[in-house]
């Protein structure tokens, strides 16, 4: 089996927000995964999501992007948690949308466009009105986070059958623990089988 690219980008997660929380692995171990490491990574992330802006990220806006990803990260894990949101991120995430008021401008030709964003942050404005979105209305009901400790990924799950997130290296840890802790219960249960009654 090849191995996972750990640096590879996921557009698996269901929704351009939770791909952003995405372009950061392990996000809670001691040595977390980053995808957007450069100005040209966040370049090539935005180009694959079609949020291409007139002028090419520097810098300034990778830490921007940075920021907003770890704000909407505790925002979304508080609403999967159906706990108060932080407010310093609720702060954050206000001060930064008040700040970048990007109207829809539609064009039509060969199907249905939006105007490309001026900037990286107006990109990353859209990315966050989209989180707004769904983290306030009915859709969050579909958000979930994976149960692995260091990763919380957070994920859009609409039939309810996903447990981890969609990275396999979750999944295939999560399955081996359970598969190990069925083995020490069955093993367990044999010794108490075979203690003889008193
Ligand atoms: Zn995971």
């Amino acid at each position: 089996m090849a191995k996972e690219d750990k640096l590879a980008f996921r557009f698996d997660c269901g929704a351009v927000w939770l791909n952003l929380l995405a372009t950061r692995g392990r996000t809670f171990s001691p040595n977390p995964v980053e995808r957007l490491a450069t100005p040209g990574r966040l370049t090539e992330w935005l180009e694959r999501c079609e949020l291409s802006p007139t002028r090419p990220p520097d810098q300034h806006d990778l830490e921007r992007a940075w920021k907003l990803r770890e704000t909407l990260r505790a925002l979304a894990l508080a609403t999967v948690d159906e706990q108060p949101p932080p407010a310093d991120a609720v702060a954050d995430l206000a001060a930064f949308l008040a700040q970048y008021d990007d109207p829809v401008r539609l064009a039509a030709d060969d199907r249905l466009r939006r105007e490309p964003p001026a900037t990286t942050v107006h990109a990353l404005a859209r990315i966050a009105r989209q989180a707004v979105d769904q983290m306030t209305g009915s859709d969050r009901l579909a958000l979930k986070s994976c149960p692995e400790d260091d990763c919380r990924g957070v994920f859009t799950d609409p039939p309810g059958r996903r447990r981890w997130c969609p990275s396999p290296a979750c999944a295939s840890r999560g399955r081996v623990r359970a598969l190990r802790a069925r083995r020490n219960a069955a093993a367990a249960q044999s010794n108490d089988d075979q203690t003889p009654a008193r």
